[in-house]
């Protein structure tokens, strides 16, 4: 694998300010396939530099040019999605259709959706005798998780361009080669020099001093809920703005009247995608007592065609694995029936888990509480669509779900009720311009489209 040694800033790749790098490794078969460079603080300092120079004149930029230049970056990653499929494949584990399909096609979408936006967002607006300027935050410190390693990426810096903000990212440790291929196509589309930077690192060193630094405006984070409590923490002593994009345990709530079939279906495919390394996966399955054994029947055949290997890959490193199988024990040992999988690793070579379905699930048990990260299933039984509802909402968490009713009215309603931020109802496609974001502890802010952009803006107002 092709892995640069040193960071991109202001427009080049730099040699390091440190001797440390951090070993790349394939979860598939636990091969080192790169070394990238373990950024310092020293690192962090000249990339916000370089962004902080670039700032007056990217903000000054029409927004239609900006616009420009960010279609052209969708169109270099659209010329290589091959090798951004190929990359995340061997840092990720993914088997290659999921990363041509998700991992590389998303990201060309929501690029593309933010060179639209930025061509016709309303930068200003009348409001009485006030004319409103909505003006870029400033510099944005972008740090991001590994799951889905270049859409995390793009989801923020595509709406902090578009916006005229100017970006230095953090990828996480266990994904860099693909953020190093976005700064590749940063290049080639010709974005100016410190528009974007690139800092490669751990979170408690390079991660820390970029959440730190004083030259930083806007922190956008995404990843788990106790690191992001602590940068919205250090953001608010320094009174800078922050988003936080955390952890979920999303419900999908199958009415009585829903096409159980279908629903099962969808649902066990959307927890095993990505290995259940989806923040949004509807983890938690809500069943009506009087169709729980067929639901679970249903289930059990529907995870046995995820065959580890070949339909779903590893999760990303020893220490997830290790994590994953502990909750797969817990939920035994709480007293969950085990339908499907269980803690022994299905191969010896890689950090696979073994698809895992958990039936007779009580909302009190630590599988139906705590985030796994894992292709984890647990099915609940509930009594009357009042205590679905009690079930749903009652997580720390808020952040996606899915609701399948007898129609789309039915499910409507229900969904009105959830305290999530996202719910797909009856199967509903994916769409890049929704405000993907979390109620409660799944975080502050929202992702995609017109109200992600509008998080990287702040307003002024004019009287005359
Ligand atoms: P993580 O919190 O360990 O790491 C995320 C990023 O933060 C990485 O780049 C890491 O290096 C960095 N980091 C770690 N410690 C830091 C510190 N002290 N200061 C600054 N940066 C630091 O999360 P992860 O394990 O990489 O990702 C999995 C988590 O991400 C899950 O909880 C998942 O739900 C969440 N997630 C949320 C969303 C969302 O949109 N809500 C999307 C994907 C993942």
């Amino acid at each position: 694998m092709k892995a640069h040694d040193g960071m991109y800033i202001g427009g080049e790749w730099r040699p390091a300010a440190g001797p440390d790098t951090i070993a790349v490794v394939n979860p598939a078969d636990e091969q080192v396939i790169g070394h990238v460079p373990a950024g310092t603080a020293e690192d962090v300092d000249a990339a916000v530099r370089a962004a902080r120079a670039a700032f007056p004149g990217w903000a000054a930029t029409p927004p239609a040019e900006r616009a420009g230049r960010i279609a052209a970056l969708r169109d270099v990653l659209a010329a290589r999605k091959d090798e951004i499929a190929g990359t995340v494949t061997a840092e990720l584990g993914s088997p290659l259709p999921l990363s041509q399909a998700v991992h590389a096609g998303v990201p060309v979408l929501v690029a593309g959706s933010y060179a639209e936006l930025a061509a016709s967002y309303a930068f200003e607006e009348k409001l009485g005798n006030s004319t409103v300027l909505l003006e870029p935050v400033g510099v944005v410190g972008a740090i991001t998780p590994w799951n889905y390693p270049l859409h995390q990426i793009v989801a923020k810096v595509a709406p902090a361009l578009a916006a005229g903000c100017t970006v230095v990212l953090k990828p996480a440790e266990d994904t860099p080669l693909t953020a190093q291929l976005f700064a590749e196509a940063v290049h080639e589309a010709g974005l100016p020099a410190g528009v974007f930077n690139l800092v490669t690192g751990t979170g408690a060193v390079a991660g820390q001093a970029l959440a730190e630094h004083e030259g930083v405006d806007l922190v956008s984070f995404t990843g788990s809920t106790a690191v992001g409590r602590r940068i919205g923490a250090t953001a608010g002593a320094a009174v800078k703005r922050v988003a936080l994009e955390l952890g979920g345990k999303s419900a999908n709530v199958i009415l009585p009247g829903a096409d159980l079939a279908k629903a099962v279906n969808v649902g066990v495919a959307n927890v095993m995608s990505n290995s259940g390394q989806t923040c949004s996966a509807w983890t938690r399955m809500l069943v009506d007592a009087e169709r729980y054994e067929e639901a679970v029947a249903l289930a059990a055949t529907a995870v046995a065609k995820y065959v580890p290997g070949e339909r779903i890959g590893p999760v990303v490193n020893a220490e997830q694995q290790a994590r994953v199988r502990g909750y797969i024990e817990k939920g035994v040992e709480e007293g969950a029936r085990l339908v499907a999988g269980g803690p022994e690793a299905p191969r010896e070579q890689g950090y696979y888990v073994s698809p895992t379905v958990f039936a007779d699930v009580t909302p009190d048990m630590t599988i139906a509480q705590e985030e796994i990260f894992g292709p984890v299933l647990s099915i609940l039984r509930y009594e009357d669509v009042d205590d679905a509802l009690r079930i749903a909402n009652g997580t720390v968490y808020g952040l996606a779900g899915a609701v399948w009713g007898a129609d789309d009215e039915e499910a409507v309603a229900f969904a009105r009720r959830m305290d999530t931020g996202q719910v797909d109802i009856n199967g509903g496609r994916f769409n890049p311009l929704a405000p993907f974001g979390g109620y409660k502890q799944s975080g502050v802010g929202r992702e995609l489209g017109p109200h992600g952009l509008s998080e990287y803006l702040q307003t002024k107002s004019l009287q005359f």
